[in-house]
């Protein structure tokens, strides 16, 4: 530079002296110089020039020429002036390629990083576009530059774009996914983040967009929700378990394949609630409006069974369950599933028919152990019928009648004739293979029912049976016949218990009251040989037996049936003697 400058400077001077020019011309003449040096040189080239010009102004251009004293104060003005200028034109050019490094230095920084950054005016014209856009879009910089963005990029937006621009000049930034088309035509789909760039007084200029290409990602979550979507439709079809949607305001419904498998429905066509109740087994229609209507009008979810009727008259039990999704008071929605549980109901109908014939089975099996208990019963009041029978004879032979005795004659005939035949009608009633029905019992004479029965099994076992039945119990509804086989079995229990026994008494003490939270409890208390405990965990499974004879199937039966009434069963160890079995059941509502 210096060397430059020592060229530069006299020569230049001499040239303009040589032609004459004045002070001003001259002057104009260096701080074209000037402010060419600035733009190519350094600062210090500039500054030295501009020192060395205004001496050589001084020296060859300002009266008297040839030396450095100024005589007019036109000349010192003039100088002045050319000094200041030509300082204020060598920092303003410094400023301004100081900003121009600086921003040369951003774009070279930005060009380093491998995420698509590009910068556009308002009208959405690119002005700055870096390498990593260009390798993301295949648009070249020179290519890009001065295009409008969402034409060049075919970009799809999620939400409107007036939306987009609302918000970034509301905040100054909006982040969202687009969809953009590269220059081979392939789709991306970019994260993509905008700032908005603003002047000092708060006018927006440019918008600042940095995208990363998430396409692969969304390619792979794509993949996974389909394969997802796979299983649970897979899922679905093996659990016989189809979901639903259904917004309740605008009567749109969503069902999966299964649902249409289910309700055997073209899943071309739109699903409807019409459709459903077409579907629902006449007799279950009514029940289903109303525990859907009564849901709606809570807003809560809804659990029901119900049935369906086929097109070919078969019948489908269904489970729905669904849950109510409440975002605001006009929107209700329910999200919900539909388990065809036909094979489980008919399962279960198999299994409850089978118990009713085990039950049959036990209780033929207790009145075969009780037969010689029964014969008496209907023995006794035969003979005692006969006998009575004998007695009004002998009285009608009499000379002189007697009518009162003989009346009573003919009524103890008629109850002890009453007696029998109602003795006969429980065993029929107990041999018979009939599904219960449920009626209001009163549990104290369900009891004596039981203790009518087995009279003479007590006398014959030696066994004192005492009855303490809670007076006004409130009724319970259930089987009659259940309840005396689960009572018959807990007696028959209680005495064979005691069989063993030889020495103490053998006492079975049967008790009816009601506990605190109002059950109905039965308790049969003997004093028998009690209940091992390492058996306590086996005594009501099914087949579970310690006599040689039995069956094992008393206590299993005992708990289905207090169970199907809301019952429980369990059983101890007296604290003094003998074993405790008791259950409670729920009174009728
Ligand atoms: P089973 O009478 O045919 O054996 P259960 O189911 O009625 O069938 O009874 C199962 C077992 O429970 C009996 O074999 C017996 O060991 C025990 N058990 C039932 N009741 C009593 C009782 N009152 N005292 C002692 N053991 C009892």
């Amino acid at each position: 530079m210096d060397l430059r400058l020592c060229c530069l400077g006299p020569g230049y001077t001499w040239i303009s002296f040589r032609l004459g020019f004045s002070l001003a011309s001259a002057g104009f003449a260096f701080l074209i110089v000037i402010v060419l040096l600035s733009l190519l040189e350094s600062f210090v080239s500039s500054v030295i020039f501009s020192v060395f010009s205004a001496a050589c102004l001084n020296y060859y251009f300002t009266e008297p020429i040839f030396s450095f004293s100024v005589a007019s104060p036109q000349d010192l003005m003039g100088l002045a002036t050319f000094a200041i200028t030509s300082l204020i034109i060598t920092a303003l050019v410094r400023h301004t390629r100081h900003l121009g490094d600086a921003r040369r230095e951003q774009a070279r920084l930005l060009d380093l990083t491998h995420d698509p950054v590009f910068v556009r005016d308002m009208n959405d014209v690119i002005s700055y576009w870096n390498r990593g856009a260009e390798e993301l879009y295949g648009w070249k910089k020179t290519e890009a530059i001065g295009k409008i963005s969402p034409q060049l990029l075919q970009t799809r937006f999620p939400v409107p774009l007036n939306e987009i621009t609302d918000t970034l000049l509301r905040t100054g930034r909006w982040e969202g996914e687009l969809v953009r088309t590269r220059r081979d035509g392939q789709q991306v789909v970019v994260a993509s983040r905008l700032s908005l760039q603003k002047s000092e007084n708060g006018r927006s200029l440019a918008k600042l967009e940095t995208n990363n290409d998430i396409t692969e990602r969304r390619r792979a979550e794509d993949a996974l929700r389909r394969s997802q979507a796979e299983y649970l439709a897979e899922a679905q079809r093996l659990s016989l378990t189809g979901s639903f949607g259904w917004n309740v305001i605008s009567g749109e419904v969503f069902w999966s394949d299964q649902s249409f498998r289910i309700f055997e429905y073209d899943p071309a066509i739109p699903p409807t609630i019409k459709g459903v109740l077409k579907r629902t087994h006449p007799d279950d229609v009514a029940l289903v409006q109303r525990v859907v209507k009564q849901s709606i009008d809570a807003r809560q979810d809804f659990d029901f069974k119900n049935r369906l009727l086929m097109p070919d008259g078969s019948i489908k039990h269904l489970h729905v369950v669904a849950h109510a999704v409440k975002e605001d008071a006009s929107k209700l929605q329910y999200y919900g599933a539909i388990k065809d549980i036909t094979a489980t109901r008919l399962a279960e109908e198999q299994l409850h028919e089978s118990q009713v014939e085990l039950a049959h089975v036990a209780r033929v099996t207790a009145l075969g152990e009780l037969s010689a208990s029964i014969a008496h019963e209907v023995s006794q009041p035969l003979a005692a019928i006969v006998t009575n029978g004998d007695a009004c004879l002998r009285r009608l032979d009499h000379a002189t009648p007697q009518p009162e005795e003989m009346q009573a004659c003919v009524q103890r005939m008629i109850a002890d004739g009453r007696r029998a035949s109602e003795i006969v009608r429980r065993i029929r009633a107990l041999t018979k293979r009939d599904t219960p029905e449920k009626t209001c019992l009163d549990l104290n004479d369900v009891v004596n029912d039981v203790a009518l029965l087995v009279q003479h099994e007590i006398f014959t076992h030696r066994v004192s049976m005492r009855l303490e039945l809670a007076p006004a119990l409130p009724p319970l509804l259930a089987g009659r016949v259940e309840l005396q086989q689960v009572i018959l079995n807990l007696v028959l229990n209680g005495i064979q218990a005691m069989d063993g026994i030889s020495d103490g008494p053998r006492e079975l003490l049967i008790r009816t009251r009601q506990d605190e939270v109002g059950d109905l409890v039965l308790t049969a208390q003997d004093s028998g040989t009690g209940i091992k405990p390492e058996r306590f965990g086996q005594l009501f499974d099914p087949f579970f037996t310690t006599k040689p004879d039995g069956m094992g199937m008393g206590l299993s039966i005992c708990r289905s049936i207090i169970e199907a009434h809301g019952g429980r069963v369990c059983a101890f160890n007296h604290i003094r003697r003998g074993a405790v079995v008791q259950f409670s059941v729920p009174p009728s509502a």
